[in-house]
């Protein structure tokens, strides 16, 4: 992963608000999103303390840490994520995932998986194998 600013990070936007200023965010909670160190780099950058926000995990790897069951960036209230212009790669691909052995696919447990078409799916799996390799270090999809 390059340095990049987040503006000229891909993603993939759905209309996860489900009221004026509420938020689906079924995926904030119980997270185990892997983070890059570009993306940590990117939320010091914000004000924020890596051991306030992340978690490394038993298999090694660095991941959103839940405070009360959800992502430590969740408004529990609203359901917004209080950096989402600048959250880790993956919540920004997400519900793309890498499943090993499938390869790039979109999470049927994201309520709006069904508005995830093909074209997207071919043009951000590079985005994801990319991510995988940076977490992982090594391809795993
Ligand atoms: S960083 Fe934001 S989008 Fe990602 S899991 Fe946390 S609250 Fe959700």
């Amino acid at each position: 992963m390059s340095g990049a600013s987040a503006a000229e990070l891909p993603e993939l936007r759905l209309p996860c608000r489900v009221a004026p200023g509420v938020y689906c965010a079924r995926c904030c909670y119980g997270t185990e999103m892997p983070l890059t160190e570009d993306d940590v780099r990117r939320l010091e950058r914000l004000g924020y303390r890596r051991a306030e926000f992340a978690v490394r995990g038993p298999d090694g790897v660095l991941r959103l840490r839940n405070v009360g069951g959800r992502c430590y960036f969740l408004d529990a209230r609203t359901g917004a994520c209080r950096v989402y212009e600048h959250r880790p790669l993956g919540c920004r691909l997400y519900p793309l995932v890498c499943v090993p052995g499938l390869g790039v696919t979109v999470d049927p447990e994201c309520p709006l998986h069904h508005l995830v078409g093909r074209e997207a799916v071919s043009a951000l799996a590079p985005h994801v194998r990319r991510l995988v390799r940076a977490v992982y270090g090594r391809p795993l999809c």
